[in-house]
């Protein structure tokens, strides 16, 4: 018999900072054209089902943009359309769930588990459930205990996305064959700044997920190492490690476990080493002025990508301010902006302001003589960087010539994550002396034929997504936690054990 596999999913990035947002504001990748098979994160495992002979059910699936809580009644209102879903799809013999990991809602610090925990419900305990998590996924014990199986990216930037989907697919299919499987689960009390998480070079991350994979042998089929969203305000912030391993058969059982401690120990000595601080603004724009070039300046606290609205106008104020010449920038979003350069024309002088209106000291105005060197519109597919294959949405844009600086304005904010963004608004990243991109790290894979790492400045300007912990004011956040309980850094490994969380998942354990 076929085995009947039903692909879904929920994945919101939720920034605890930024404003609510609602199911409008995703993509519902189930009703786009072409279904699951035609998305660029669903589609890779969707594949490996197919060409496996099983027969894929596609379920709802939404992509929420990074950003503040979803509203929760939309939430209520979407969990309620994939139970009925669920129901109406009949007997399936196991669920793949593409999912993110860091959602919260106006009301729920935890929407991935009870998401989770829904599915599980609805379907009984036998359909197994394996999911994919993004590294910056805050894994809690709720979402573990209902699942199979946990699949996380291991880079970041995230060029390892449609590898992930394949592999999940795969360990999927495995369920199908009479395997059984389980996660442990081991989360530390350790927090990580966006900075700290990239694992490209040599940054502690990439070292601990590389020794990890070490460990995925015999029973041990997948391991796992998420940073976690320390911007999401949630009590499972911070790293986690699960780990995936098979039960058929005898005495398996500690194999998941032990390895899951093991590698949170790895995690926990290197604490010390994860990057906490970028370059102070006013030494990024010394550089600006006085490099020779090139030289690119990233704009890490007003990322989209982490749910930053890429309104801030600080950077672009110290670069005029300096005099800076030869300098692009993008993306700064403003579709007011852009309504006002596609009203006066290509070519056409105006003075452009930048928020206007605003009363928001994250979004302050800023107004200057502008000239209009490009009107551009439509979607945007990459075919490089982390976002190759996806369809990126910056709406109507525009470029705008301030005199030294000129200036990408889009209509959605946009993480700027390879360089064909910026020539789709009309601007030439080769041409330049100087680039500003809002990214915290994922422009680092589209751009590292331009840029070594001498040449990469990641400015610490004000933003939503800010690198320095200590300017975030958690409230939902555990305690204690390392670096903000500084306390902690010092307690022996027997001692520390006692605020790590640890959990399991898989049928044996329902
Ligand atoms: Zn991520």
């Amino acid at each position: 018999m076929r085995p009947r596999i039903g692909v879904l999913g929920y994945a919101h990035e939720t920034n605890a900072l930024a404003a609510p947002i609602s199911l409008q504001d995703g993509v519902r990748i189930d009703r786009q054209a072409g279904g699951l098979g035609a998305n660029w994160v669903a589609g890779p495992a969707v594949d490996v089902l197919a060409e496996s002979g099983a027969q894929v059910v596609e379920l709802p699936l939404i992509e929420l943009p990074p950003g503040g809580p979803l509203r929760h009644r939309d939430f209520v209102a979407y969990l309620s359309e994939t139970e009925g879903a669920l129901l109406e799809a009949g007997t399936l013999d196991a669920l793949l769930v593409l999912g993110h990991g860091a959602g919260c809602t106006t009301k729920a610090a935890d929407a991935d588990g009870v998401y989770l925990e829904l599915l599980r419900r609805t379907v009984g305990p036998d359909p197994s459930l394996t999911t994919v998590l993004d590294l910056h996924a805050n894994v809690s014990e709720a979402m573990v205990r209902s699942v199979d199986a946990i699949v996380g990216y291991r880079t970041n930037p995230h060029v390892d996305v449609a590898e992930r989907s394949r592999e999940a697919a795969a360990l999927a299919l495995q369920t199908t064959q009479n395997v059984e499987l389980e996660v442990a689960w081991c989360s530390l009390p350790l927090l990580l700044s966006q900075l700290g998480q990239l694992t490209t070079g040599a940054e502690p991350l990439g070292r601990v997920i590389d020794r990890s994979q070490t460990l995925v042998k015999g029973p041990v089929l997948n391991i796992s190492v998420f940073g976690g969203f320390s911007l999401g305000d949630s009590p499972d912030a911070g790293l986690s490690v699960t780990v995936t391993a098979a039960t058929s058969g005898e005495g398996r059982f500690p194999d998941s476990a032990s390895a899951a401690t093991e590698v949170a120990d790895w995690a926990w000595q290197l604490r010390r080493e994860y990057r906490s601080s970028a370059t102070p603004l006013s030494d990024a724009v010394k550089r600006a002025c006085h490099d020779k070039g090139p030289l690119l300046l990233a704009d890490v606290a007003d990322n989209p990508g982490g749910g930053a609205p890429g309104t801030s106008t600080a950077l672009l104020g110290a670069l005029l301010g300096a005099g800076a010449s030869d300098v692009q920038l993008a993306l700064q979003c403003d579709p007011r902006l852009v309504q006002d350069a596609f009203g006066s024309g290509l070519g056409a002088k105006i003075t452009a302001v930048f928020n206007r209106g605003s009363t928001d000291p994250l979004a302050a105005t800023l107004a200057a003589q502008a000239t209009v060197t490009a009107l551009r519109d439509g979607l945007y597919r990459p075919t490089t960087g982390v976002y190759a294959g996806a369809t990126l949405r910056p709406g109507p844009t525009c470029t705008l010539d301030l005199g030294g600086v000129t200036v990408g304005v889009s209509s959605h904010p946009l993480q700027v994550s390879d360089p064909g963004l910026l020539t789709h608004v009309g601007l030439d990243p080769q041409a330049v002396r100087v680039l500003v991109v809002k990214s915290r790290g994922h422009f680092r894979a589209g751009f590292a034929h331009m840029f070594d790492e001498s040449q990469i400045v990641e400015v610490d300007a004000p933003g939503l997504a800010p690198v320095d912990l200590s300017q975030l004011s958690p409230v939902k956040l555990r305690r204690p936690i390392y670096p903000i309980d500084v306390d902690l850094a010092d307690l022996d490994p027997d001692l520390l054990t006692r605020f790590v969380r640890s959990a399991r998942g898989g049928r044996r354990h329902r």
